[in-house]
């Protein structure tokens, strides 16, 4: 199969067709139409086998986690996701293969109305590099600088998941059987928090998503706006299986410090808890509160009410991961 076969057969043929695509795949550039008054958002990222996901990761996985992480980094600024481009890089044709990975694409585009506008097809090590473009309402965009001192810091959904699952393939942990099933596919299917992103327009004064981890996310939070901030370990939304796998120490090491959550971690004053907490609820979206900003310039945390020390090193027993940033 040629490159120009391959494209019409797999990529060509869409569910989603969006009004404000003026041309789509097949021209040397897309043109969309953006809507009046509207801050175009775009990010890229891009996954490289073996470093971004397990080498034995499956099609469809690769292809949902391809564009979720990038829906991600849209919901973080409170943008609606209206278009993704495609640049995939294969070792060979493998039918099955493109045929998964496409359904892990178009499923989550087909759930957000986002549709594929192109790209680019070529041979080598298998990369996959996406960019999307969502659309925020003139100045209603979150940035990570906004955060004040006194803001209360949430995070939606669970935390440590992933990690917990990436320790578990690579042979660091042994996670029950009965956590297995559940761990893989927050690793593999990551949920961009898109509705809770557009939702918190309205009242979060930073967001980010949490790619990196807890500690080094919110740390980029903390620089941009310059704040300090205090997380309440007793408070924190840990994933059953992780606290149930792990000892106290290292579940929360793993919780502050493991990637690929994609939940998102933002601010709020005072003024818009309740309100935010009830336009959270209306998204179906669990937000939790894991602490507070305050004017110093470091990032501590509490147990039981006591400072406790976190090492911002990995602790030995996960050092061997080969799938760190
Ligand atoms: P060019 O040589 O002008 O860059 P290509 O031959 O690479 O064009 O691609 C032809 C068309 O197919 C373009 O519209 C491009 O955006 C689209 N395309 C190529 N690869 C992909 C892909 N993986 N996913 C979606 N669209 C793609
Ligand atoms: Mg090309």
């Amino acid at each position: 199969m040629k490159e120009f076969e391959l494209i019409r057969r797999y990529f060509t043929e869409q569910v989603v067709k969006r009004k404000d695509v003026h041309l789509g795949i097949g021209d040397d550039c897309a043109l969309v139409t953006p809507s009046e008054r509207q801050h175009i958002a775009v990010t890229t990222d891009t996954l490289v086998a073996g470093v971004h996901f397990p080498l034995d990761t499956s099609p469809r996985a690769i292809g949902h986690k391809s564009i979720a992480v990038n829906l991600s980094d849209l919901a973080a600024m409170g943008a609606e996701p209206s278009w993704v481009s495609l640049a995939i890089t294969l070792p060979e044709i493998d039918e099955n293969w493109i045929d998964e990975f496409c359904v892990g694409v178009f499923e989550l585009c087909e759930f957000y109305n986002v549709q594929l506008i192109g790209g680019d097809t070529t041979q080598g090590p298998l990369s996959i590099t996406v960019t999307a473009q969502g659309q925020i309402p003139f100045e209603k965009y979150i940035s990570r600088s906004g955060a004040k001192a006194g803001d209360w810091l949430y995070v939606t959904g669970e935390i440590g998941g992933a990690a917990l699952a990436l320790q578990h393939i690579l042979g660091n942990v042994k996670v029950a059987p009965k956590y297995q099933d559940e761990i893989q596919k927050r690793l593999d299917f990551p949920k961009a928090r898109v509705l809770a992103g557009q939702a918190l327009r309205e009242y979060a004064t930073s967001a980010i998503d949490l790619s990196d981890g807890l500690v080094a996310d919110l740390k980029h939070i903390c620089e941009a706006s310059g704040v300090g901030a205090n997380i309440v370990l007793d408070d924190l939304p840990i994933s059953e299986a992780l606290s149930d796998t792990l000892g106290l120490e290292h579940f929360y090491d793993l919780a502050l410090k493991g990637g690929d959550d994609y939940e998102l971690l933002f601010s709020v004053s005072e003024d818009n808890k309740v309100g935010m907490e009830t336009a959270l609820a209306n998204t179906g979206n669990k937000v939790t509160c894991i602490g507070q900003l305050n004017g110093s310039d470091k990032i501590t945390t509490t147990l039981n009410n006591e400072p406790v020390n976190i090492k911002i090193q990995n602790y030995e027993h996960f050092t061997k991961s080969t799938f760190d940033e």
